[in-house]
């Protein structure tokens, strides 16, 4: 491993000014150190070499609280398990809940924080190998994954460059509620909209999000939701637990008293480089009785244009219809008030969770 400066500022301010010091960062100079369960796991492979971390553990960024205009804000260095347990996260976003409880396991989610969430980087096996070429982690040198094992890969979104996906579930949840992610460097705040934080790959794939080296995610704001009680969290995964997802899917709906579907939302994990939305394939469900036949319709949309690559054998051809089934089941659930199959929230009526919170 490099050698590296470790510093611990208590204020926002000297964080930034901590993490903007020349040499200007870079993915090789400076970095933010939250939980570490990703970073870490990085510079001792010696994928990433830091020659500054700025641990962020002291600032003040933990608050999970209304805003104003009655959504909720989830400080960044709140932990995962603590999101979830959140009385306020429950009542108000059973799914987000359900979807952070779907992934890694209680000690990864004890250490892992929001804001760490967001950048945790892909689970592309080519992109951790060392040995081989990838054009994520060395510009240009190619993409073995295109022609090899894709069972993980993305099957929307991909360019030649790049067919790695997103690993989070958190994330796929904020995308289906549409949350915003509040940044600060030394130049100033910017909010980002959840949907144009992670980019796709195209030609740098080395790229992941819209955030530039030196700013830094300090909350995650979700505006009021309708979506309570007809929300479902879907996860498909080779292990019931401890891994991450071949495809997921948030689906939230809000039905009217006859039961026909007034707005829906579906985004989907593990099948690009960022959680995959469409809103084209939502407003089909706008207005329609909540039936398979409806379901069907939006998931193929959803789904157009989705490609698979890989080695015969090891393509992930199958996660095409595997996804276009998993959105079916999902919006069905969702109307069951079932908040997810998997995880501890596993099998509770979303009306149990909203009211007891643990
Ligand atoms: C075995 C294992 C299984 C896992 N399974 C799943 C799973 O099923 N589903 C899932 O969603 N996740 C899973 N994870 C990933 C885990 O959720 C992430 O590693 C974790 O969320 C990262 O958060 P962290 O606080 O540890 O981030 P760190 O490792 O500290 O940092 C990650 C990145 O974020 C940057 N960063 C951190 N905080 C900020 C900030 N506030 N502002 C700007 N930059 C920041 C760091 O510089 C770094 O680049 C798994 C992890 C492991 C090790």
């Amino acid at each position: 491993m490099t050698p590296f400066d470790h510093v611990m500022p208590d204020a926002v301010e000297s964080a930034l000014a901590d993490i903007g010091r020349a040499p200007l960062p870079t993915p090789d100079s400076a970095r933010f150190l939250a939980g570490g369960t990703n970073l870490l796991d990085l510079m001792k492979a010696d994928l990433t070499r830091p020659t500054r971390l700025v641990d962020v553990h002291r600032l003040p960024l933990k608050a999970i609280e209304p805003t104003a205009d009655g959504g909720l804000s989830l400080g960044a260095m709140a932990t995962n398990a603590e999101t979830a347990a959140h009385p306020l996260v429950r009542s108000r976003h059973p799914l987000l809940a359900a979807a952070i409880l779907a992934g890694a396991s209680p000690q990864i989610r004890n250490m892992a924080t929001n804001g760490g969430n967001l950048l945790q980087r892909t689970r592309c096996s080519y992109f951790y190998d060392a040995k081989v070429p990838c054009n994520k982690r060395e510009p240009g040198s190619g993409c073995p994954a295109r022609n090899g094992l894709a069972k993980q890969l993305a099957i929307l979104g991909s360019s030649e460059q790049c067919i790695a996906t997103h690993p989070s579930d958190f994330c796929v949840g904020l995308a289906a509620l549409d949350a915003t992610v509040h940044v600060r460097s030394q130049r100033g705040s910017r909010r980002i909209p959840m949907l144009q934080f992670h980019r796709l790959p195209g030609d740098r794939p080395e790229l992941d999000t819209e955030l530039a080296p030196d700013e830094l995610i300090t909350h995650i704001t979700l505006p009021p939701a309708p979506f309570t009680r007809h929300t479902t969290y879907l996860k498909l995964r080779e292990r019931a637990s401890y891994a991450f997802a071949l495809v997921s899917v948030a689906a939230a709906l809000q039905l009217d008293e006859r039961g026909r579907i007034t707005e829906a939302r579906i985004a989907l994990g593990g099948v690009a480089h960022k959680p995959w939305r469409l809103p084209e394939a939502e407003a089909l469900l706008q207005g329609r009785e909540a039936t398979p036949a409806a379901f069907g319709e939006a998931a193929r949309r959803l789904l157009q244009g989705a490609q698979a690559h890989g080695a015969p054998g090891t393509d992930n051809a199958f996660k095409i219809p595997l996804a276009e089934r998993a959105v079916v089941r999902a919006l069905e659930l969702a109307v069951a008030g079932e908040l997810t199959n998997t995880g501890p929230l596993a099998g509770l009526p979303v009306d149990s969770v909203r009211r007891e919170p643990s």
